[in-house]
């Protein structure tokens, strides 16, 4: 390797030009102290720092990367994509094609419209469910995040009013007012609250498998509670599958639970690691959207040639390769090597895990389903783990509450090794 700039030089320049050195908050490395290590190249499984210091990566951009880093059946569809044109503005066969691979592999959608992020396939849903139902409020649940959309910024308030309060600084609150948040797991205060704002009702919007402040499996018939309580309320229920989407068996968490919502927002994976975001669902509904409809949505750079090529290079990649079969497989092989060690460990971690994607739930109880059930030393011994972890080449995201990710670029080898190094790591830590 040359001898470039040092992951630390970098940080402190960072920190001069970007907001806390970064883009997006957690990457600053807060939450698990020190400095995070400047990405030079990634490759499989293994991303490479600009210090020449290689990482088994379990991050996968924060769950895009199901075929890991720069397959070569990626890089060459974006490379080949960006040759012929990196932007149109314009129909292209690409979008075309990325649309009926989704609808082939998520029923629920009929009619899809593309966006750049998961952030705005939240906001654009929600726009949707207002204008088709010509209600104002939106319920959703503590714990689920849906991207930096406003509205769904909002966390629960404080006694009988279960109008939400803002959880940023700059959110309107009569923003916050028109979001409703409950707890996750709790079949008693869904009834309540579709009954006193169920006539107001737009949508309910939940992660089926809510990943990102811990990995809280829901219980399937809760999920259906709450898919009869907003048919019978004239609400609609949107899925986000931003995260699950393409990560679990079945494809999608509702595919597999048997559960249909109106609405779907995917992401992350439909992307390839390219900017992507995506909503869909019935003809009937998606059809009020403009051109077609009164609900107005529109972007510069939405069905981009290159995040189409990427996304669609990645899942006939998956498919091709029984891709959602074998993740399950390195699921298991992941239980089944890291289980006994973290029983082992004298620490009270269990690893939760649905299709590729884990998680190291801390505390004696069983792994909670809601968001306020976490053990208060989570974060600090997560700090410890995931340094210990660094040091020993396996790489976590840098939060106790970010799940992890398995990509088909990961095999026995990459698992046990980081099995082992657990095991490492959580002997250094004093167990409580
Ligand atoms: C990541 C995520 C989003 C936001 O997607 P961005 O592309 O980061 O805007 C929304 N919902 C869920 C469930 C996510 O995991």
């Amino acid at each position: 390797m040359s001898a470039g700039r040092s992951s630390q030089d970098l940080w402190e320049e960072a920190q001069r030009h970007l907001v806390g050195g970064v883009n997006s908050p957690v990457r600053a490395y807060r939450a698990v102290g020190g400095t995070p290590p400047f990405i030079a190249e990634a490759e499989g499984a293994v991303m490479r720092s600009v210090d020449g210091t290689s990482y088994v990566d379990f991050v996968g951009s924060f769950g895009p990367l199901v075929l890991g880093h720069s397959h070569p059946a990626v890089v060459e569809a974006v490379r080949e994509a960006a040759a012929r044109g990196t932007s149109f503005a314009a129909p292209h066969e690409g979008e075309v094609e990325l649309a009926r691979m989704v609808k082939e592999l998520v029923p629920v959608i009929e009619k899809i419209r593309f966006v750049n992020s998961g952030t705005e396939a939240t906001q654009s849903a929600i726009r949707l469910a207002r204008g088709c139902t010509g209600r104002d409020l939106v319920l959703k649940f503590e714990g689920c995040y849906h991207g930096h959309v406003d509205a769904l910024l909002v966390e629960a308030g404080s006694g009988l009013a279960t109008f939400g309060i803002a959880s940023s600084a700059g959110i309107p609150a009569a923003t916050a007012r028109d979001t409703i948040v409950l707890p996750l797991d709790d079949d008693e205060a869904l009834e309540p609250a579709f009954r006193r704002h169920g006539p107001k009702l737009a949508a309910a919007i939940i992660e089926p498998l809510p990943a990102n402040n811990g990995l809280l499996v829901q219980r399937p018939e809760y999920l259906r509670l709450l898919r009869r309580l907003c048919t019978e309320h004239g609400a609609l229920l949107i899925f986000d599958e931003v995260l699950s989407g393409f990560r679990v068996p079945g494809v999608t968490v509702g595919a597999q639970l048997g559960i249909e919502p109106d609405l779907v927002t995917l992401g992350k994976v439909i992307g390839g690691g390219l900017p992507v975001g995506a909503y869909g669902g019935p003809a009937e509904l998606m059809d009020r959207l403009s051109p077609l409809g009164p609900v107005y949505q529109a972007g510069t750079l939405s069905g981009n040639p290159l995040a189409v090529a990427g996304g669609l290079a990645t899942l006939r990649a998956v498919k091709a390769d029984d891709g959602w079969q074998r993740m399950e497989d390195l699921g298991s092989l992941l239980e089944r090597g890291l289980g006994p060690v973290l029983d082992a460990s004298g620490h009270p971690y269990r690893l939760v895990r649905c299709g590729s994607i884990f998680w190291l739930a801390y505390g004696d109880s069983e792994p909670p389903r809601r968001a306020d059930r976490f053990h208060p030393n989570t974060a600090e011994v997560f700090g410890l783990l995931h340094r210990a972890l660094l040091e020993r080449g396996y790489m976590l995201a840098p939060s106790a509450f970010e799940v992890g990710f398995l990509s088909l670029a990961h095999d026995e080898h990459t698992l046990t090794g980081f099995a082992g190094a657990v095991g490492e790591a959580l002997a250094e830590i004093p167990a409580p």
